[in-house]
């Protein structure tokens, strides 16, 4: 893994100011953003641009969400630290050490094995300690619900249900929906009282589809 330096340091300084013009005003997540070595997570040929405002590929064909796209889930959970928080699509893990800085319990799931190993030996080795699961993310993680946000990092072709069943009271989940050929809406489903869901739209985004049809990883 590269070592972070001074150099590391002052792009995420810029990068913090970039985010707040776009509009993000959490001071907690802007403060994530400034301490998680971004370029770790990034393949060394594109190390040079990781703290661009901008997505990038990672291997088994995925990317690594755009910080603001990152820190817009983030701060759309409106939770506090020690909040249950659990996120469909490990990728690189950087969205997961966001999380984790942010004083969530964090949970993790990731149906491509490569992506999978790759983020649990990072995000260990950088001392971030998250349950990570290798499987079905529609499924969620029913043993350990149920979770104060949920946000899934890749575009949902509806909302899925399985999900919404595993949030707690006054939970979010935090989900983009729509095809793969456009942009998606960020909606924002929130759990009241007497089992009542309130929906909000939150903006447009564009993410990598999320995939059906996998041979689950053994799951807890
Ligand atoms: N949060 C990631 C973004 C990764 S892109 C990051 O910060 O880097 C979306 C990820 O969702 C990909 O790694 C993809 O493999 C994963 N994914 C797609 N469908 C999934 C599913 N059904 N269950 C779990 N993960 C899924």
């Amino acid at each position: 893994m590269d070592i972070d330096t001074p150099k590391h340091q002052g792009q995420r300084q810029h990068l913090i100011e970039v985010l707040r013009d776009k509009g993000i005003l959490d001071e907690n997540v802007l403060k994530a953003i400034g301490f998680v070595p971004r370029h770790a997570f990034l393949d060394s040929s594109f190390e040079q641009f990781a703290y661009r405002d901008a997505a990038f590929p990672i291997r088994a064909k995925q990317t690594i969400s755009q910080p603001y796209t990152v820190a817009f889930q983030s701060q759309s959970l409106e939770l506090k630290r020690g909040s249950k928080v659990l996120e469909i699509g490990t990728g690189s893990g950087y969205q997961s050490a966001i999380l984790a800085e942010l004083g969530f319990k964090v949970f993790s799931i990731e149906r491509q094995k490569d992506l999978f190993d790759f983020s649990k030996t990072l995000l260990s080795k950088l001392g971030y300690n998250i349950t990570q699961k290798f499987g079905d993310g529609f499924k969620g993680m029913p043993a350990f619900a149920p979770f104060d946000g949920i946000i899934v990092t890749a575009a949902a072709p509806s909302i899925p249900l399985d999900l919404i069943s595993q949030l707690s009271e006054n939970g979010s989940l935090i989900v983009p929906v729509g095809d793969q050929n456009n942009d998606q809406v960020m909606m924002r489903i929130k759990k009241s009282e007497f089992d009542g869901y309130s929906k909000e739209e939150l903006g447009n985004f564009r993410f990598v589809p999320m995939l059906k049809d996998i041979e689950s990883g053994d799951g807890f």
